[in-house]
């Protein structure tokens, strides 16, 4: 096992922000992956899993304790199930998946990080979400010290939000298994209205697998949603704040603060998000708040590209970015009473 003392953490994250762990272990297999978290549990050090550092905000203290980063290795197919160890690289499992003919994930193509942390916050673009083909995920238990499979009912998925989210120091994800179909190459039924458009294709027609990966990746490119480390628009970790989810008292009062702000005529993005709940858009809010692409002076801004996306320009320490996400949400909240959470995993800082 490979290990290293006051080792930067910036360069393991797309943010490329944040200071040294006082010890990084990079574990190959899940016995490594298990013998090092029992080492960091069995003398109480602090221990961060680190898989693909796309979803993550790690403060300029660096970290504490042991970071240990997951590069097991392991893509088995077979028929339409697919296992992968945690460490594999999501978009790549994707682009083979798809490969073979397979539907069910090539909506997720172009998503960062590794497949372990896919169930974490369920991920999900494009009209897909990774619960609806996860079967089941194996993981280390800290609570109990044992390995432990847990079933897709286990892992209590929700919009970007899972069992293991709830609980985040209890399981380190080692295997992911999902049922994928065989649909003759075709994708799943294409559920987003702007890739049903950009396909030319009603909303709940399947297309060429293929192309549907092609065209979701071209859509993301567009928004700075691949990584390209010479645009700093992707320097991000994505979309950094969830779409917000009201009930029905909340929706009313939102509304009135929209048709005060903007006019009666304006109607804000809402979808049905359960009995009760509608979800509203955050890069709407954000953008009518008046945080447009682009937005700020410093070394932290909004993306050119995405409104969703806060970036580091290049000098940027984690507090440039905290202090422009404050900002954010201080003036979505000023402007329609709506408090924006954060999606990324923030480490030793806080928004
Ligand atoms: C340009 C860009 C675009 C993105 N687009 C999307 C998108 O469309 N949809 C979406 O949902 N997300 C998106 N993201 C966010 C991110 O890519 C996903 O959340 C991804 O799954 C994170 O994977 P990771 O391996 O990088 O996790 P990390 O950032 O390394 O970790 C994230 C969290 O998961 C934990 N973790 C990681 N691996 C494990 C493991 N094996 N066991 C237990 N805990 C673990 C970490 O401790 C941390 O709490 C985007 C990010 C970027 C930079």
């Amino acid at each position: 096992m490979q290990e290293l003392h006051d080792a930067p953490l910036a360069p393991l994250t797309t943010f490329r922000l944040g200071g040294p762990a006082a010890r990084l272990v990079m574990a190959r297999t899940d016995d490594e992956v298990i013998a090092a978290v029992r080492e960091a549990d069995g003398s109480g050090t602090p221990l961060l899993i680190v898989g693909g550092g796309s979803n993550l905000v790690i403060g300029d203290g660096g970290f504490d304790g042991t970071a240990l980063r997951i590069a097991t290795q392991g893509f088995r197919l077979d028929g339409t199930k697919l296992e992968l160890a945690a460490g594999e690289v999501w978009t790549d499992a994707v682009a083979r998946t798809v490969e073979a003919g397979l539907a069910g994930i090539e909506c997720l193509a172009g998503i960062p990080g590794s497949a372990g942390a896919t169930p974490i916050q369920n991920v999900g673009a494009y009209g897909q979400e990774v619960s609806s083909t996860i079967t089941e995920v194996d993981a280390y238990d800290r609570r109990t010290g044992e390995r432990v499979t847990l079933t897709d009912a286990d892992c209590a998925f929700s919009y970007r939000h899972s069992r293991f989210k709830e609980d985040p120091h209890r399981y380190v994800v080692l295997r992911v298994r999902f049922e994928l179909e065989d649909a003759g190459g075709l994708s799943a039924p294409i559920k987003y209205p702007e890739t049903a458009r950009a396909l030319g294709v009603e909303a709940g027609e399947r297309v060429s697998a293929a192309v549907a990966r092609e065209t979701v990746l071209a859509l993301r490119a567009g928004k700075g949603m691949v990584l390209d480390p010479e645009d700093h628009d992707t320097w991000s970790a994505g979309s950094f704040f969830t779409n917000p989810i009201l009930d029905e008292a909340q929706f009313a009062a939102f509304l009135a603060r929209v048709h005060a702000t903007l006019g009666p005529d304006t109607a804000p993005p809402a979808f049905p998000a359960g009995e009760g709940l509608t979800k509203t858009s955050a890069a709407w809010l954000i953008d009518r708040a008046g945080f447009t692409k682009g937005y700020g002076e410093g070394p932290a801004r909004i993306s050119t590209k995405h409104t969703l996306a806060l970036t580091n320009r290049g000098r940027a320490t984690t507090e440039d970015l905290l202090a422009l996400a404050r900002e954010v949400v201080a003036g979505v909240h000023d402007a329609f009473g709506v408090t924006l959470v954060n999606e990324p995993v923030t480490v030793n800082c806080a928004l």
